[in-house]
Formats: C-alpha cells, structure tokens, sequence
C-alpha cells in the first residue's frame, strides 16, 4: 500500500487516453464495441507538452488515467514517470496489457493513489484472460499498489457473484461489485436494483440516490476536477460541454463550483473525491454556483468539428471518412444531422 496517507494535490484530471480496448464487454459504457472499429489506434501522449501545461497551471495533479484501456497507450510508461515525479496519478485499467508488468516495475507504487483494476470476468473468460488478469493483479498488490479488483454488477452476472467471489478468494483477490447504469430487460440500472442485489453491491437504496442523482446539487467539475478526451480537449465533465481549454497548450479552471444540470450522473466527482469536494468548499463556498448547459452540445459541437472544421486532429482522414459514411449511411441519423445541424 502507498505510505503517502494524505496525499496533498490540487486538482484532479480524468484522462482518457484514448477510445481503444482489448475487451469488448457488453455493459461498456464507452461504447467500445461500436467505435473500436473506428478510432483503431492509441495515440502516444505528448509528455512534454502536458508537463509544460501542468508546470504553467502551478498545481500539485491527480492525474487518472481512463479510456479505453490506457495500458495500450504506447508511451504509458514514460508518461507516468515523468509524472510522479511531481504529481500523482490513478488508474482504471482492465489489467490485461502487456505493458502492465513494466509499469509494475518501473513506477513507485507511493506516487499511484488507486489502481481500479476492473475485472470483466466474462469478457476475460471469452478471451482467455482471466490468469493474465489475476497475474498482473498480484504483481501489483505485490509491489505496494493500492489496488481493487472491481466487477460491474451487471444484473445477469449478480446472480452468480457468490461462484466468483470464491473463486477470486483463493487467489488472494477480494473481488467487489460496483453499480451498473443503464438498462438490462427493459429496466434501468442502478434504480431497478433488488434489496438482494444491493446487498452485494454492498449500497443502500439511498446511497444509489445520493451517488447517482445529482441534480441541481453541487459539483466541482471545472473548478478542480476536470475530464481530457484523447484529443487533449479538457470539458468540465462528460455531461458539461463547456471547455477549460486544451490539455497540450494550457487550462483554466472556473472560480466557482457548478450546480448539477443532469438528472443521472455516472461519475459525481463530488463523491468520488470527497478530499476535492471539500477542497472546493472552503476555498470558495457554494453561494454564487452557476447553471451550466449539459451534455448534448458536445454531441452538436463534436458534429460540427467533424464534418465542417476538421478540428479533431488526432483522427487521420481516412477514420473521419468512415465515421461520416458510418452516420451517413444511417436513415435516422442522417436525418437528425439535416434537421438539427445542417
Ligand atoms: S474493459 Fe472497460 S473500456 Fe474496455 S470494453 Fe470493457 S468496459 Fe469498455
Ligand atoms: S454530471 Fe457533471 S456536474 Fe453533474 S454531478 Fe456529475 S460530474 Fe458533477
């Protein structure tokens, strides 16, 4: 485990490195299986130009790494060494990459607050992962990493937790659940949940509420928390449009907190890092919180930089010509693109 207790930083960065993974599950709420065949390749992180714009900012990151899968980005490695020498990063892998046992040896496990190790067992098993997953887990745990084996508790697979929980055990892995959002059998998940599917969750009724239902409570995405699309574009966070600037040239951040625009939120920064919530709080109190447009003029703005202004630059021409045939070819959504955007 990291000696580092309390570790003092400054703001937090959800990075996707890129919209690439070697699983396909099911439940992906990135959409994996639909766009894999489409943004087909991890760019390499341009280390220098993020150091220079963390220096300029001034601030002690928390840097989380997200995706896709960020262990296929091909200098993940290097990235986080430059990194924690002065910041800290977190991961949420699937643990599978080969490039997982070189981060194992070369990173110093102090300077990693949490890798979430997710384990999609049913994926792992199709494609016969699970002993790479359970080796590179224990490498980890081995080497003083702060680490946690985490199931999405997709409704089908909680009917068989108690199987895998044991199976896990035996290798020395404490396997959790977390809750799932979206739908399954016409029911919307995390709402639909039995008391028995809580119970391994290990949630109350009322925590999937406070967790989950967000709207018009307070938020400190933008002020201190922020998400980075692989691009380097930085957006207060995946629902709020509203840009901090690009990752690769520089970032501003609000002075104010946000109230919650949305009715469901799959990541609320405020309960995933108390320790910035309350950060936030004392440095500028909730009474001028603003009301921030949501989601859905990303949608429209992503359209218009694809079609018109050719600003996602880490798409090559011949995926934005795949992914203009794809949406062209589609009688609803060439439909909603004439009516809404064009
Ligand atoms: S490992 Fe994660 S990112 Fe990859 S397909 Fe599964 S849920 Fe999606
Ligand atoms: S949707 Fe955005 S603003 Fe709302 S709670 Fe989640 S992170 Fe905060």
């Amino acid at each position: 485990m990291s000696n580092l207790r309390n570790p003092q930083y400054d703001a937090c960065l959800h990075l996707a490195t890129s919209y690439q993974c070697n699983l396909e599950c099911n439940y992906c709420i990135a959409g994996i299986r639909y766009v894999s065949d489409i943004f087909t390749k991890a760019d390499p992180i341009n280390i220098s130009a993020l150091k220079k714009t963390l220096n300029n900012s001034n601030k002690i990151y928390r840097i989380n790494f997200t995706g896709g899968e960020p262990f296929l980005t091909p200098n993940i490695v290097e990235a986080c060494i430059e990194l924690t020498k002065k910041h800290f990063i977190a991961f949420n892998s699937n643990l599978t990459p080969k490039k997982v046992e070189e981060f194992a040896e070369k990173i110093n496990p102090e300077r990693v607050l949490s890798i979430d190790a997710s384990c999609h067992i049913k994926e792992l098993e199709r494609r016969n992962l699970l002993s790479r997953y359970i080796h590179n887990f224990l490498l980890c745990k081995n080497r003083g990493f702060n680490i946690r084996a985490i199931e999405v508790g997709y409704p089908p697979l909680l009917k068989e937790s108690d199987k895998y929980i044991k199976i896990f055990l035996e290798k020395g892995i404490d396997l959790t659940f977390s809750p799932y959002l979206g739908s399954y059998k016409g029911k919307f998940y995390p709402d639909s949940y039995s008391e028995k599917e809580l119970k391994i969750l290990g949630l109350t009724e009322k925590d999937i509420i406070d967790w989950f239902h967000q709207y018009g409570k307070l938020c400190n995405a933008g002020y201190n928390v922020c998400i980075i699309y692989p691009d380097g574009d930085i957006r207060y966070c995946f629902f709020i449009n509203k840009s901090l600037g690009n990752i690769y040239e520089g970032i501003k951040f609000n002075d104010k907190l946000i109230r919650c625009p949305v009715k469901l939120c799959n990541c609320p920064v405020n309960i995933y890092d108390p320790y910035l919530f309350r950060k936030a709080i004392s440095e500028v109190g909730p009474y001028d919180a603003e009301w921030i447009q949501p989601f859905k003029n990303r949608i429209k703005e992503y359209m218009k930089n694809l079609f018109f202004e050719r600003k996602q630059n880490y798409l090559i021409d011949n995926t934005r010509k795949l992914i203009i045939e794809k949406v062209m070819s589609n009688k609803f959504l060439r439909k909603y693109l004439f009516k809404h955007w064009i």
